[in-house]
C-alpha cells in the first residue's frame, strides 16, 4: 500500500481524499495556501505544508512547491483531486519523474484526453459515437473552408476551445454571417483562459441531456464501468444537480454504452477513475470529452453501486488489481447530489465569509461531503463550492423527498448559499418528471 500521500487540493475533495486514505491506513500530508490554515482537512492531516500565498497560481497550481512538499515529508504519492493540477499532463509527468506516484492515469493519457480534438479522434477510432464536427482544429485563415464545414454540419454550430474546461470557451453560431467573428473571439478567449488558442466546431445540439459514464481501470488491463450519471441541471454549462442512474435509461442502453466506454479505455491503456461525457438526444449518445480524474459528482455513483471510487483510485495507484468485475457492479436505487455553493441563490454573486453556525443534515441515505464547521471562514480566493448533499433511496421520488428534508434541516448561517435554488428546483413538476435537457434550468429560471 502507499504509505503517505500528499493531498494536492483543498475544500471538500481534500477532506474526501483524507478520509479514504485514513480508512486504508495511509498517512496524509495536506498542502495549503496561507488562506487555508484552518481548512478542516489541514487540521486533520498527519502533516501539513504551506505552499504559497492565497492566489491559486502561487499555491495550488505551484508544481515545484507541491513536489517539494512531497519530498520533505517523505511521501510516496500525490492525489490531485479535481480542478487545479488534476488534468495537467506536465504536472503528472513531473510528479512521476520526481519519483512519486501520480494518482491518476499516465501523463500521456491525460495529454491526449486534455485536448478535446485529440480525445474525440481517439474515441471515434475506438467506436465511441461523437458529435458531428470539424474533426480537427479550425484554421481561422481558411474562412471558406470553415463556412463549408459549418454548412455541412448544419447550423446552429458551436465553436469550442480545444483546451477548454469549466464550461468556458464556447460560442454558438447560427449563420454564416457570425462564424468568422465567433471563431476569432473564441480563440482570443481561449488563449487568455487556457493558454491555448486552438478551437474546433461541433453541431450545436439544441435539447440534449448530459449523461456521463464512470469507468475504473487498473494497471493490469482490467476495466469496468459503473453506469451513468445525468448532469443535465446546469447553469452556464456548470453542473448544479447530478443524479444516478439517468432517468429513463434502460439496462440495455447502459450495457451497450458502458461496454463501448470500457473498450475505448482498454484500447488507450487507461487507468484509475475516469469519466466519459456524452450529450444524449433523441435516443443517441454523442461523446464530448473525457475527464481523467475524480469528479465532483462521484458520490451518486458510489451511492448506487456501493463502490468507493477514491479508495479504488488509491488501490489502483498502489498497483493492486481491481477488486471488482463488471458482474459485481449492481445498481441499487437512485441517488441525487446538490452542489452547495457560497453564493446568492438569485443573483449567483459569490458570498465568502465566516460561518456563524453550521448544522449538517443526516438520517438514512443522506451523505454530506463538506469541509465547513462553525467558526470556519470561507475565503474569497477559490471556487464557491462549500459542500455537497447526496440523497440515496430506493426510488427517484423517494430520493427527492429525502433531499428536500435534508436541505430543510441544513443550517449555514453567516453567508448566502444556493440552498433555496435547490429547493425551488425540487418543487418543479418538470424536474420531478425527470429527463430534462441541459437548457432546462436556465430556461425555467429565466437565467442566462
Ligand atoms: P467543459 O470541459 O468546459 O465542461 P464540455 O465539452 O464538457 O466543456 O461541455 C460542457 C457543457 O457545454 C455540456 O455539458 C453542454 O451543456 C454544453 N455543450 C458542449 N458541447 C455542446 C454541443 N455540441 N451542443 C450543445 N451543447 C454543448
Amino acid at each position: 500500500m502507499l504509505e503517505k500521500v500528499v493531498i494536492a487540493n483543498r475544500g471538500e475533495i481534500a477532506l474526501r481524499i483524507l478520509r479514504a486514505c485514513r480508512e486504508l491506513g495511509i498517512k496524509t500530508v495536506a498542502v495549503h495556501s496561507t488562506a487555508d490554515y484552518t481548512l478542516k482537512h489541514v487540521l486533520l492531516a498527519d502533516e501539513s505544508v504551506c505552499i504559497g500565498p492565497p492566489p491559486s497560481a502561487s499555491s495550488y497550481l505551484n508544481m515545484p512547491a507541491i513536489i517539494s512538499a512531497a519530498e520533505v515529508t517523505d511521501s510516496v504519492a500525490i492525489h490531485p483531486g479535481y480542478g487545479f493540477l488534476s488534468e495537467n499532463a506536465d504536472f503528472a509527468e513531473r510528479v512521476e519523474n520526481s519519483g512519486f506516484v501520480f494518482i491518476g492515469p499516465k501523463a500521456e493519457t491525460i495529454r491526449v484526453m486534455g485536448d478535446k480534438v485529440s480525445a474525440i479522434k481517439v474515441m471515434k477510432q475506438h467506436g465511441v459515437p461523437c458529435v458531428p464536427g470539424s474533426d480537427g482544429h479550425l484554421n481561422p485563415e481558411q474562412h471558406e473552408e470553415n463556412l463549408r464545414i459549418a454548412r455541412d454540419i448544419g447550423y446552429p454550430v458551436i465553436i469550442k476551445a480545444s483546451g477548454g474546461g469549466g464550461g468556458r470557451g464556447m460560442r454558438v453560431v447560427h449563420s454564416d454571417a457570425s462564424l468568422l467573428n465567433a471563431i476569432n473571439i473564441t480563440q482570443v478567449e481561449a488563449l487568455a483562459a487556457f493558454g491555448n488558442d486552438q478551437v474546433y466546431m461541433e453541431k450545436f445540439l439544441e435539447r440534449p441531456r448530459h449523461i456521463e459514464f464512470q469507468v475504473l481501470a487498473d494497471h493490469h488491463g482490467n476495466v469496468i464501468h459503473l453506469g451513468e450519471r445525468d448532469c443535465s441541471m446546469q447553469r452556464r454549462h456548470q453542473k448544479v444537480i447530478e443524479e444516478a442512474p439517468a432517468p429513463g435509461m434502460t439496462a440495455r442502453q447502459r450495457r451497450m454504452m458502458g461496454e463501448r466506454c470500457v473498450e475505448a479505455c482498454r484500447a488507450v491503456g487507461y487507468r484509475s477513475a475516469g469519466t466519459l461525457e456524452f450529450l444524449y438526444q433523441d435516443g443517441e449518445f454523442y461523446f464530448i470529452e473525457m475527464n481523467t480524474r475524480i469528479q465532483v459528482e462521484h458520490p451518486v455513483t458510489e451511492a448506487i453501486t456501493g463502490i468507493d471510487l477514491v479508495k479504488a483510485q488509491l488501490l489502483i495507484a498502489a498497483g493492486e488489481r481491481l477488486p471488482y468485475t463488471q458482474g459485481d457492479v449492481q445498481i441499487r436505487g437512485h441517488a441525487i447530489e446538490c452542489r452547495i455553493n457560497a453564493e446568492d441563490s438569485k443573483t449567483f454573486v459569490p458570498s465568502p465569509g465566516p460561518i456563524r453556525l453550521w448544522h449538517a443534515p443526516g438520517g438514512p441515505g443522506i451523505r454530506v461531503d463538506s469541509h465547513l464547521y462553525s467558526g470556519y471562514s470561507v475565503p474569497p480566493h477559490y471556487d464557491s463550492l462549500i459542500g455537497k448533499v447526496i440523497a440515496h433511496a430506493e426510488t427517484r421520488e423517494a430520493a427527492i423527498a429525502r433531499m428536500k428534508n435534508a436541505l430543510a434541516e441544513m443550517v449555514i448561517e453567516g453567508i448566502n448559499t444556493n440552498i433555496a435554488l435547490h429547493q425551488e428546483i425540487f418543487n418543479h413538476a418538470a424536474f420531478r418528471a425527470g429527463g430534462q435537457d441541459i437548457h432546462y434550468l436556465e430556461r425555467r429560471l429565466g437565467l442566462r
